[in-house]
């Protein structure tokens, strides 16, 4: 799955949220998050992002973030 990362604080530009294909971003207060369990690793958000905010989970040292993803996907709503 893709990751929102610390790019995306009080960023929120919301390209990656309108590319989606399975509509798998959740929205909070500061940031948004994608559902790792509904992510289908099309890639097509990560060159969305203008500020660079979206890896994928393959890349390393990004645990924090994938639980942040994660939890919060499963709280916020869906965008
Ligand atoms: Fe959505 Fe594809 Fe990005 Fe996953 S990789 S969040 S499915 S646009």
């Amino acid at each position: 799955a893709y990751v929102v990362t610390e790019a995306c604080i009080k960023c929120k530009y919301m390209d990656c949220v309108e590319v989606c294909p399975v509509d798998c971003f959740y929205e909070g207060e500061t940031m948004v998050v994608i559902n790792p369990n509904e992510c289908i690793d099309c890639g097509v958000c990560e060159p969305e992002c203008p500020a660079e905010a979206i890896l994928p989970d393959t890349e390393g040292g990004l645990e924090k973030w994938m639980e942040l993803n994660a939890t919060y996907s499963a709280q916020w709503p869906n965008i």
